[in-house]
């Protein structure tokens, strides 16, 4: 039987140990929560730059702009649109136009809409 002074010695090998996990077990929750982190940012741009937006018309007789959501005109916020997004975006709004900085109609697969003109018509559609 042990004495009581090799009891004690023992629990505070065994303290000293569950400490040593504890610590190991925190530093591994806080490494995940960073790669968490970073994988929710990285999804985040990804689907920012492969999404579009639409900046609202900004006088009585203007015309809303589509962008691309990564524009550096105009910044999207929450409200990103994905392909057909766009496609019903144009049904909707047939005066809509294209930012000629970020240039959406290359990720829509369309061709660049002629100067003076607007992309009035649906992009899905054939001319
Ligand atoms: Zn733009």
């Amino acid at each position: 039987m042990l004495s009581t002074s090799e009891r004690l010695a023992r629990h505070r090998v065994l303290r000293e140990w569950l400490a040593y996990q504890l610590a190991l077990a925190d530093r591994t929750i806080r490494d995940l929560e960073a790669q968490e982190a970073e994988e929710k940012r990285r999804r985040e741009v990804a689907r920012t730059e492969t999404s579009f937006t639409i900046q609202p018309a900004r006088a009585v007789e203007g015309h809303p702009v589509l962008h691309r959501g990564a524009c550096e005109v105009y910044r999207a916020g929450y409200s990103l649109l994905d392909r057909e997004g766009v496609a019903a975006a144009f049904q909707d709004s047939p005066d809509l136009e294209m930012c000629d900085v970020c240039r959406p109609w290359g990720s829509l697969g369309i061709d660049k809409p002629l100067p003076g003109t607007r992309a009035a018509a649906d992009p899905y559609e054939p001319a």
